[in-house]
């Protein structure tokens, strides 16, 4: 795979990723086969952000189960740290697990209404089993001070704290394993605009402390563009562009990518969130397209583009999969 940034050492490398659903079609007709991810590579360095970006349904979702080991891929290879992922069992696989963590869109849906934060927070100290109990309230209280929270909070249950609150709640869970990567999937899109800044600068002050890598999953092109250092764009199930967020941000090759970046809101304009899709809609996943999956949605399409597969390769700094991207 193409070195897309010289950075650190990558946490995460993931190598043509596949994951395959079967879908019934009825009672006598063999089940349809749903490719939501078509050999995705990509690499996260230490204390780095890459964002996943595309359009509901192009994979993003499906990609961060498969990193947060969530889901096994269907084919392709999964490396954590430089530890096959796909091969680990017991505890180098218990480890492996720790070492990635994931925040997720619904800080609402996400939390267990049941218990209170300290045990929210300490939960996965405790699944761990390596500290006791005195070390394992204090780590929280570390963790719940470093998330800005106070020691207050720690036994108010969810339905006592604000949306802000319970993101920062995720977040210490996430983070008190002291994880490698976090795969972030919308962190920020469930809450309220003037939440969505300081959970925003919550995340970047936590990377710089503790190194910890970032996957992003996000449809907010104005988010990726303020923290991500890469970036990959996903066009159902398949890789479109790839490469670094500078690059990609100013001059998109692939016409997708600039069909996304077209429609959505200004950067210096965060709110309000007025993101368009690009022109059409997307085909189903169960039958994508013959050629280039873009092809019916493309204004730069010729005849080629309808029978023959785009490869993903390298042009100006970063991947591409489009056969006319030197003249677009
Ligand atoms: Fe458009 Fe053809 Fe490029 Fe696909 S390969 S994005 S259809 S120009």
């Amino acid at each position: 795979m193409t070195q897309l940034l010289p950075t650190a050492p990558a946490v995460l490398q993931a190598r043509r990723l596949c994951r395959v659903y079967p879908v019934g079609r009825g009672p006598f007709r063999r089940p349809a086969l749903l490719r939501a991810l078509d050999e995705v590579s990509l690499e996260v360095a230490a204390g780095r952000t890459t964002a996943v970006v595309g359009e509901s349904g192009c994979g993003k979702s499906t990609l961060a189960r498969l990193v947060a080991m969530i889901e096994t891929p269907s084919a392709g290879a999964l490396e954590i740290d430089g530890i096959d992922a796909l091969a680990a069992r017991g505890s180098r696989r218990r480890d492996l697990r720790a070492a990635v963590q994931m925040v997720f869109q619904n800080p609402y849906a996400s939390l267990d209404p049941r218990k209170n934060v300290r045990r929210l927070v300490e939960e996965p100290l405790l699944i761990q089993g390596r500290l006791t109990r005195a070390e394992r309230h204090e780590a929280v209280a570390a963790m719940l001070q470093q998330v800005g929270l106070r020691a207050g909070h720690a036994l108010r249950y969810p339905h006592q704290l604000s949306g802000g609150e319970r993101q920062r709640v995720a977040i210490a869970r996430a983070l008190v394993l002291r994880p490698r990567l976090v795969v972030a999937d919308e962190p920020t899109s469930a809450l309220d605009l003037s939440v969505q800044a300081q959970v925003l600068n919550l995340l970047l002050d936590l990377q710089l402390a503790a190194d910890v890598a970032y996957l992003l999953i996000s449809h907010d092109l104005p988010l990726v563009r303020l923290i991500a250092d890469a970036v990959l764009v996903l066009y159902l199930g398949r890789t479109a562009e790839q490469g670094a967020a500078d690059a990609i941000f100013e001059r998109p090759l692939h016409p997708y990518t600039r069909a996304l970046l077209a429609a959505g809101p200004r950067l210096e304009a965060m709110a309000p969130r007025r993101q368009l899709p690009p022109p059409g809609e997307p085909p189903s996943p169960l039958e994508p397209p013959p050629g280039c999956a873009f092809h019916p949605r493309c204004r730069y399409a010729t005849a080629i583009c309808a029978v023959q597969r785009p490869l993903l390769r390298p042009l100006a700094g970063r991947l591409v999969a489009c056969h006319h991207a030197e003249v677009i």
